[in-house]
């Protein structure tokens, strides 16, 4: 349940009629999220392909320390990505839960200016400043 006096003002009202909205908009992300997903994890195996073909002297031969760091940099924007979808799943079980928009943190509402710039967010903003 959300906090009663998120529920007394305008601003849970507000959230509750952009839901659907909300829920478009968090879907596509996913999609997205997922797609570069996919193209992230094609170039970690053409990567290793590469470093396979490159009969892999990682220590000495350039070639196979541009294949390492290409390898840690996919490695790191996949990470980047799985937990940018693990963020849309968790905002879409909020949205399904009925606490959409209501910090985790502190129960107190996320603002809907920063729902619109990270509709995903978790926390409001005092509670990510703090979270640094
Ligand atoms: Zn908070």
């Amino acid at each position: 349940m959300p906090p009663a006096f998120a529920q007394s003002n305008g601003w849970y009202a507000g959230i509750m009629t952009k839901l659907p909205e909300v829920r478009r908009r968090l879907a596509a992300d996913r999609a997205a999220a997922l797609a570069q997903l996919g193209r992230l994890e094609r170039d970690q195996a053409d990567i290793v392909a590469a470093a396979q073909a490159a009969n892999g002297d990682d220590e000495h031969d350039p070639e196979g320390a541009t294949i390492a760091f290409e390898r840690e940099h996919t490695a790191a924007l996949a990470g980047q990505a799985r937990r940018h979808l693990a963020d849309i799943d968790a905002a879409l079980s909020r949205l399904d839960a009925g606490r959409y928009g209501t910090c985790e943190r502190c129960g107190g509402p996320v603002s809907p200016a920063r729902l619109a710039a990270r509709p995903a967010a978790a926390t409001c903003i005092t509670c990510a400043a703090r979270a640094r």
